[in-house]
């Protein structure tokens, strides 16, 4: 424990030198340092965003033992462009365990877990076959399968319950109360999403390829390529071109970013703007266990509207 706080101390050193007077964004805390103080008695589970959030407090549900501290705000989104803040390593360095998806989503982290002894990093998609995006990268938006969403429950309950023994009965029982709950929804998603008359979208980033091969969905062409970036007025340009040569009828933005393109591409094509959302924002309350449930039903409401 003595080193893992000398070592930590040293990272946030450095780390503070390089960002006080940045104004490094994005980085707003939910709790403070006295917060994120781990207890004798308490094992305290940190996760790196709201969707390994929302697995993580259905796993851990009603154990008085575990805290889960979300490092990121609910509504950070996805972390392509995160950027560690002093106050995030401090939040690791209270934490007994650190749930993160994994997939190349948490790059931001850089070699800071390697300096933390003895804190049990839980990797959800371990296992997962991964999809490569055009730029021969891993695609890290595992969650938004539910399929691969049940593997990510199963994983963190398994990893915890080696990590945190005594609640290891609880942790499983939990996960699979859970996965009832998400393979119920995979099978009325199936039987809703069968009979569509077309199966082609247009997607705001590239967060649904692992959503598109759980229902047989086909991504004509993606709005922003780069995460993060805006789309150039060439790339919109070609995403104009190929909706209009192959027809698309549904683009679909995601309530996380902005639909300015969107709307430039609808309006020149003549295609209709439905939104689908890949789960990476929520409030951080007692109800968000179902959020996950709750985004996927409305997706499959948009869907619905946008493809039958
Ligand atoms: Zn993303």
């Amino acid at each position: 424990m003595c080193k893992k706080r000398i070592g930590i101390l040293i990272v946030l050193m450095i780390v503070t030198a390089f960002l006080s007077g940045c104004g490094a964004s994005g980085g707003e805390k939910n709790q403070t340092s006295s917060e994120t103080e781990s207890t004798e008695n308490n094992f305290v589970i940190v996760t790196s965003f709201y969707p390994m959030y929302i697995a993580t407090i259905n796993v851990t549900k009603e154990i008085p033992s575990v805290e889960v501290i979300n490092m990121t705000k609910p509504q950070t989104g996805c972390l392509h462009d995160y950027q560690l803040t002093p106050q995030d390593l401090i939040t690791i360095e209270g934490a007994d365990a650190f749930v993160v998806n994994g997939a190349g989503m948490e790059t931001f982290l850089g070699d800071v877990l390697a300096s933390q002894d003895g804190l049990n990093i839980i990797e959800a998609s371990k296992g997962i076959e991964l999809i490569k995006d055009p730029s021969g990268e891993d695609n890290p938006h595992v969650w938004v399968s539910i399929s691969d969403s049940i593997i990510q429950v199963r994983n963190i309950a398994d990893q915890l319950s080696l990590a945190d023994p005594k609640n290891a009965m609880q942790y499983k029982i939990n996960a699979e109360a859970y996965i009832v709950k998400l393979e119920a929804l995979k099978e009325k998603m199936h039987n809703s999403l069968q009979n569509l008359n077309s199966r082609d979208i247009v997607t705001f980033h590239e967060s649904f390829p692992y959503f598109a091969k759980e229902f047989n969905l086909n991504i004509a062409d993606v709005i922003e390529r780069e995460p993060g970036t805006t789309p150039s007025p060439k790339e919109i340009e070609e995403t104009i071109k190929s909706v209009k040569e192959s027809g698309v009828r549904a683009l679909f933005a995601e309530p996380q970013y902005s639909q300015k393109a969107a709307e430039t591409i609808a309006n020149e094509t003549g295609a209709k703007i439905f939104t689908l959302d890949p789960g990476v924002t929520g409030e951080a309350t007692e109800n968000a266990y179902d959020d996950y449930l709750n985004i996927m039903e409305n997706n499959l409401k948009s869907l619905e509207e946008a493809l039958k």
